[in-house]
C-alpha cells in the first residue's frame, strides 16, 4: 500500500473472522458454510476474508454482484463463488469462463438464459416470504423443469428469511415450511441451503446443506433479539482509530464547530480527530464516545466532513490513538452501538466506512 500519512485507519483481525466462522457453524450443527462477502466483505476486505475464511474451513463463498465475483476471481481466488443477486443474462459468458455460479430468479430470467450456448452453473432462488428476487413456490415445477436442460448445470436451491432476526416469528416458520414443500419436488444431489447469520445462530434445525454467514461472521450481530439469545460469544473483527492531532483549552462559553451548537460549559480540553463524515462518520454520530487513553469521551459540536473534535477530561499529547470502534484498554465500542445511535442496523455500520479509510487487514 501506498504511504499514509493521515493516522486514520480500520485495522481488520482476520483471526477473528475465523474465530466467529467455526463458532457459527458449531451452532448452526455444523453444515458446510457459504462465507458471505458482498460489499467488500461488508467493508472488511473481500479478497482478504474470503481467503481466510476458505483457509478455515468455508466451502464456498457468496456475493451480490457479478462484479464482486470477477474481483475475487481477479485476487486469485478459485473456490466456488455464487452470485447471490439477479445477474444479467449479458453476464453469463463471464461467469462461464470464470466458473461462477448464478442465481436462477425467475421464469423470464431462466427463458432468457436458456438461449445461451454452453452450460452454466445455477443455484435456483424461491421466493417463500422474502419479497424481493426468487420465482414462487408455485412456480417450482416448471422452473425445475426448465432448468434440467441445457445450459443449465442445476446444483443448488434456496430461499431467504425475512424475520430470522426477530423473536418466535410466524412469516419464518411459514418460510420453512413453505421451502420445505419445494424441496419435495426436487431431486436429490442439490446443495440446499436458507440459512443467514441469524437463523445459523438460532435455528440450526433449518440449516440443510449449508449456511450463508456474513454480518455474524464479522462480529456484529445481526440484530439485539440475537445477541439477548446469544450473549456475546461474537468477536468483532473491525478497529476504527486515529490519533488526537490537535489539543487545546478553551474557555468556558466557547463556539466548537460549524454552527457553534456545542459551547464549553466550562474551561475545557477539546481535541481534534481527523476524520469525518467524508469517512463515514456520519453527522448524526456527534455525542457519540470515543476512546482515549482507555476512557470515553465524547465527540462534541457538529462533524466535518475531515475533522471532528471530542471533550477529554485532561490534557493529553497531541498523537495519543482514539478508538472509534474497537477495544481499547477494558472499554470497547461496537458497532451496535453506533447503530442505536443511528436509529439503523449494525449491518450499515461498516459498510457506510468510505474507502477513504485504508484497510490494514491481517
Ligand atoms: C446478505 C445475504 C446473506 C447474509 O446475511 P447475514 O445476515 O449478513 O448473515 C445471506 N443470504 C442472502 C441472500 C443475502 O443477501
Amino acid at each position: 500500500m501506498a504511504e499514509i500519512y493521515r493516522p486514520t485507519k480500520a485495522e481488520v483481525d482476520l483471526d477473528a473472522i475465523a474465530r466467529n466462522l467455526r463458532m457459527i457453524r458449531r451452532s448452526a450443527g455444523d453444515p458446510m458454510v457459504i462465507a458471505v462477502v458482498k460489499a467488500n466483505g461488508y467493508g472488511h476486505g473481500a479478497a482478504e476474508v474470503a481467503q481466510k475464511t476458505l483457509e478455515n474451513g468455508a466451502e464456498m463463498l457468496a456475493v451480490a454482484t457479478p462484479d464482486e465475483a470477477l474481483h475475487l476471481r481477479s485476487a486469485g481466488i478459485d473456490a466456488d463463488i455464487l452470485v447471490m443477486g439477479a445477474s444479467p443474462v449479458s453476464f453469463i459468458p463471464a461467469a462461464q469462463k470464470n466458473g461462477i455460479i448464478l442465481t436462477a430468479y425467475s421464469i423470464e430470467w431462466i427463458q432468457q438464459a436458456a438461449a445461451v450456448s454452453g452450460e452454466f452453473r445455477v443455484h435456483l432462488k424461491v421466493d417463500t416470504g422474502m419479497g424481493r428476487i426468487g420465482i414462487q413456490p408455485a412456480e417450482a415445477e416448471e422452473a425445475l423443469a426448465l432448468l434440467q436442460r441445457t445450459p443449465f448445470r442445476l446444483e443448488g436451491i434456496f430461499t431467504h428469511f425475512a424475520t430470522a432476526d426477530t423473536a418466535d416469528s410466524p412469516l419464518f416458520r411459514e418460510q420453512v415450511a413453505k421451502f420445505k414443500e419445494v424441496l419435495k419436488k426436487t431431486g436429490d444431489g442439490l446443495m440446499v441451503h436458507a440459512s443467514n447469520s441469524a437463523a445459523a445462530l438460532l435455528h440450526p434445525e433449518v440449516s440443510f446443506d449449508a449456511v450463508r454467514a456474513g454480518i455474524a461472521m464479522y462480529g456484529i450481530n445481526p440484530s439485539g433479539y440475537v445477541e439477548s439469545e446469544l450473549g456475546s460469544p461474537l468477536q468483532p473483527a473491525l478497529t476504527l482509530s486515529t490519533e488526537v492531532i490537535h489539543v487545546k483549552k478553551l474557555p468556558a462559553g466557547s463556539p466548537v464547530s460549524y454552527g457553534a451548537t456545542y459551547r464549553t460549559e466550562q474551561d475545557e480540553w477539546i481535541g481534534t480527530l481527523p476524520i469525518g463524515y467524508a469517512d463515514g462518520l456520519l453527522r448524526a454520530l456527534q455525542g457519540q464516545d470515543v476512546l482515549v487513553r482507555g476512557e470515553r469521551v465524547p465527540i462534541v459540536g457538529r462533524i466535518c466532513m475531515d475533522q471532528c473534535m471530542v471533550r477529554l477530561p485532561r490534557e493529553i499529547k497531541p498523537g495519543t490513538p482514539a478508538v472509534l470502534l474497537g477495544m481499547q484498554g477494558d472499554e470497547r465500542i461496537r458497532a451496535e452501538e453506533w447503530a442505536e445511535r443511528l436509529g439503523t442496523i449494525p449491518y450499515e455500520i461498516p459498510c457506510m466506512l468510505t474507502a477513504r479509510i485504508p484497510r490494514f487487514i491481517r
